[in-house]
């Protein structure tokens, strides 16, 4: 049986990166660019002012002094003439610098009167000038591949006069829940029956994480239905299958997966909870079968699925960030298996983290999961903690804080 981190390992040892695509500017939002972005022009593309005010010869202005005004040059305009000697043009920000003129007075530094201007003070060389290419150059790699598109990437991209942009391709992923005692949720419920909380949960888990769902819906426990459903979610870019896989269950899961040639890597990692986790491979394609406990799916979703998911699209943050914090209470274990304690999180006067226990944690209380900022992960050989001890966290959400 691995370890959590050999378990890791293996799962990333056979993730591959899928291959691009090219998606229109605006749905690259969170994909990774799959070739480098070189510009195809200077940016600014002419020196330019910074500033609402004048063009002004610098030679001029090396001291208080009054200049005649001879034009006006909006923004999207093209200057007509030069400022000569004791001339000055009215320029708005990022209309191009007029010939002559090397710099900008400021509106706030000049004093109006009819068709002159008085300036207050000296005015440098080049003062409130963008110059042609002081951002970006032509030719120069703006944005390399295997860069993550947010906004400003999205901005540098229309700059440079892209509609579109090769991206790597999301995974489709098939999510395949199993158990004679499955619901579709919002069916009718019978005694004994369950609705298929895990169906549901592991494609918002897939959506968050960057991926396409493809649900599959339930399969009973016998091997015909099993048979059928398993064979479509092997045509998805990842199968992810819940429940059937525990000691108690028949086993036919991983029988199955491994007649239709699902060659099985391992099956149970040494960790609490989330044990009977099996992880295959079919060529490219990467097969979870995760435990059917909700809390334990998603726990091992987040450590085992999540990585390769976003790996796979290209991504080369795959782990959320560990915070180091002080637990707030003693934490009871046995030595043997690593652990994901569920936790809240807060931050004591000194400004360290502190981890409280977010409630029961055994894998049925769902609701502890809901209430958790991140996982304590206690390494395999130890043994209960005191109060006061360090715990690397894994923060669950965002770094985001309230207000207040
Ligand atoms: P198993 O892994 O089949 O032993 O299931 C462990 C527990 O998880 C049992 O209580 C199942 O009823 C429950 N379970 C299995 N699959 C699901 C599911 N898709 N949604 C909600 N609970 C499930
Ligand atoms: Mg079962």
């Amino acid at each position: 049986m691995p370890s959590f981190e050999d378990a890791r390992r293996l799962i990333l040892g056979h993730v591959a990166v899928l291959p691009a695509e090219t998606v229109p500017l605006h749905g690259a939002a969170g994909r990774v660019l799959a070739a480098d972005v070189v510009m195809p022009w200077d940016l600014p593309g002419w020196d330019n002012s910074a500033m609402d005010g004048f063009a002004v010869r610098s030679t001029d202005c090396t001291g208080p002094t009054r200049l005649r005004v001879t034009g006006y040059l909006p923004a999207g305009g093209l200057p007509t003439g030069a400022v000569g000697a004791g001339e000055a043009i009215r320029i708005m920000t990022g209309a191009p610098l007029p010939p002559g003129a090397d710099a900008i007075a400021p509106l706030e530094d000049v004093e109006e009167a009819g068709d002159a201007i008085a300036l207050r003070a000296a005015v440098r060389p080049g003062a409130h000038v963008r110059r042609r290419g002081e951002d970006l150059r032509s030719g120069e790699v703006a944005l390399s591949a295997g860069t993550v598109v947010g906004p400003g990437e999205v901005s540098v991209l229309a700059s440079a006069g892209r509609l579109s942009v090769p991206v790597v391709r999301q995974a489709r992923v098939a999510i395949l829940s199993t158990g004679d005692e499955l619901v579709e949720p919002g069916q009718p419920i019978h005694p004994g029956q369950i609705c298929d909380s895990n169906g549901v949960a592991l494609a918002a888990a897939v959506r968050l994480a960057g991926g396409e769902p493809i649900a599959l819906g339930i399969a009973r426990d016998d091997r015909p239905a099993l048979r059928v459903l398993l064979e479509r979610g092997l045509e998805a870019d990842l199968l992810l299958t819940s429940a059937g896989v525990s000691a108690g269950d028949r086993d036919l899961v991983r029988e199955i997966l491994d007649e239709l040639s699902v060659r099985q890597v391992f099956w149970k990692v040494d960790i609490k909870p989330g044990r009977p986790t099996a992880f295959g491979v079919r060529g490219r394609t990467p097969v979870f079968s995760l435990p059917g406990n909700p809390v334990s799916s998603l726990l091992t979703f987040e450590q085992f699925v999540r990585p390769a998911l976003l790996r796979m699209m290209g991504h080369r943050r795959i782990f959320r960030p560990l915070r180091p914090a002080v637990l707030a209470e003693p934490l009871a274990k046995a030595p043997g298996r690593v652990a994901f304690v569920r936790v809240r999180l807060s931050r004591r006067q000194d400004g360290a983290l502190l981890a409280t226990t977010a409630g029961n944690q055994e894998t049925g209380i769902l609701k502890t999961l809901l209430r958790a900022d991140g996982l304590a992960i206690i390494p395999a050989d130890q043994g209960t903690l005191e109060a006061g001890q360090v715990v690397p966290v894994q923060l669950l959400g965002s770094d985001l804080v309230e207000e207040g």
